[in-house]
C-alpha cells in the first residue's frame, strides 16, 4: 500500500528540459495514468519514479519517505513494458517465478503465488508454454503476472498495449484493470491513447511538453477541460472562434445566424473578447432552426454515423447521428445545427485557458 508524492521534479537531457517543475500526488491503490502525445515526457517521468533516470531537482516520496537516493532494486517496483521483455527460453511459469528467486520466498509459497498471478491474468492453463508459442496478448499477460507476483509497492506500465491489435487492446484493458483492482497496487500507467486512458484510469494527468496540463477523473477532464490542448486531446471537439460581449451585465456569445447564447451563469463575469467555443460532436443536433450549414459527408460506423457539415463562414462542424435513417445525409444537403449550451466549454482565444 503506497502513496506516491512527486514534488517539483525537473529532468533535463543534455541541457534540454524534458520534465519541468512537475508535482503530483498518486493515492494508495489508485490507477493513475500519464497521458499525452509522443515525446511529452511520459516515459521519462515513469523511469524517474522507478529510479532508472537521474533527477535534476525535486523529490519523489513513497508513503512520505523520499526515495531519490534509492536504487531501482530497493524501491519494490513491478514494471511492464511495451515489448513484454520475457525470457524466450523460459516457460510462462518460469518467467513469473524468476522475479521471486532473488527474494527469499519458500518453494510452496512461491508456487502458490505464481499460480495466483497467472490465474489473475487468465494464463494458468498455459503455464508451460514458451513465449514463442504465445500470442502477443498472452505474452503481455505473462509479463503482467511477473510484475504482480512480487507484490510490488508500485506497478509501473509503459504503453503495455501498444503492440497489440485493436480488438485485443480492448480485451486486455479489462484484464489489466481487473488484476490491478484485485491486487490493490498503486499503479502508474503510461499511454498516448486517450480512449484507453479513459477506460482504465481512476485519474489521468494530461501532459504536454513536459508539463502537466490537468489532473482529474476521466469524466471531469472530458467535461471541463482546463485548456484548449486538453479539449482537443481528450475526445473529439469542434472549436469555433467567436466573440464574447458584456451587455447589461450578461455574457453573450453570438454564434451566428441570430443564435445568441447567454453564458452568464457559467463564465468568468469579467471576461469579454475573442473566445474559442469547444463543442463536442454529441452536443450538436440537426434541428429545424439553428446555424445554417451544408452537409460535407457522413461516415457510417454501425451504431452511429459521424457527419461533417460546413457553416456559411467555412467552419466545419462534426456531429453524431444515432437515428437509423433509410438513407445517409447527402453531400450539399442543407441542414440547421443547434448546440446543447450546457455541454459547451469556453476558452480565452489568446491564452487557450478555460474561462469557466
Ligand atoms: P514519451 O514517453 O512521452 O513519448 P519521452 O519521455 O520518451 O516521451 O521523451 C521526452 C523528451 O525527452 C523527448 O523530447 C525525447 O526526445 C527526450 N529524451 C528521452 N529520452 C532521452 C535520452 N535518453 N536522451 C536524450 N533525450 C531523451
Ligand atoms: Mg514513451
Amino acid at each position: 500500500m503506497t502513496k506516491i508524492a512527486l514534488r517539483s521534479l525537473r529532468k533535463e537531457y543534455n541541457g534540454q528540459v524534458a520534465i519541468e517543475d512537475l508535482s503530483l500526488e498518486i493515492e494508495d491503490g489508485e490507477f493513475f495514468t500519464l497521458l499525452g502525445p509522443s515525446g511529452c515526457g511520459k516515459t521519462t517521468l515513469l523511469r524517474m519514479i522507478a529510479g532508472f533516470n537521474s533527477i535534476e531537482s525535486g523529490t519523489i516520496a513513497f508513503d512520505g519517505v523520499p526515495v531519490n537516493d534509492q536504487p531501482p532494486a530497493d524501491r519494490n517496483i513491478g514494471m511492464v513494458f511495451q515489448n513484454y521483455a520475457l525470457f524466450p527460453h523460459m516457460t510462462a511459469a518460469k518467467n513469473v517465478v524468476f522475479g521471486l528467486e532473488t527474494r527469499s520466498v519458500g518453494r510452496p509459497e512461491s508456487e502458490r503465488r505464481v499460480q495466483e498471478a497467472l490465474a489473475s491474468v487468465h494464463m494458468d492453463h498455459l503455464r508451460d508454454r514458451l513465449p514463442g508459442q504465445m500470442s502477443g496478448g498472452q505474452q503481455q499477460r505473462v509479463a503482467l503476472a511477473r510484475a504482480l507476483v512480487i507484490q510490488p509497492a508500485v506497478l509501473l506500465m509503459d504503453e503495455p498495449l501498444s503492440n497489440l491489435d485493436a480488438k485485443l487492446r480492448v480485451e486486455m484493458r479489462d484484464t489489466i484493470k481487473d488484476a490491478q483492482r484485485k491486487a490493490g497496487i498503486t499503479t502508474v500507467y503510461v499511454t498516448h491513447d486517450q480512449e484507453e486512458a479513459m477506460a482504465v484510469s481512476d485519474r489521468i494527468a494530461i501532459m504536454n511538453l513536459g508539463v502537466v496540463q490537468q489532473v482529474g477523473p476521466p469524466s471531469e477532464i472530458y467535461r471541463n477541460p482546463a485548456n484548449r490542448f486538453v479539449a482537443e486531446f481528450i475526445g473529439k471537439t469542434n472549436l469555433l472562434q467567436r466573440v464574447l460581449t458584456l451587455k447589461d451585465g450578461a455574457s453573450l456569445v453570438d454564434m451566428g445566424d441570430g443564435a445568441v447564447i447567454d453564458v452568464s451563469s457559467v463564465i468568468d463575469p469579467t471576461f469579454s473578447g475573442p473566445v474559442i467555443v469547444s463543442i463536442r460532436p454529441e452536443a450538436v443536433a440537426a434541428a429545424a432552426d439553428g446555424l445554417k450549414a451544408e452537409i460535407v459527408d457522413e461516415t457510417f460506423l454501425g451504431s452511429h454515423s459521424q457527419v461533417r457539415a460546413q457553416l456559411d463562414n467555412g467552419e466545419l462542424v462534426e456531429f453524431l447521428e444515432f437515428s437509423h435513417r433509410a438513407s445517409l445525409w447527402r453531400k450539399g444537403e442543407k441542414v440547421s445545427l443547434t448546440f446543447n449550451s450546457e455541454m459547451l466549454t469556453f476558452f480565452d482565444a489568446s491564452t487557450g485557458h478555460s474561462i469557466m
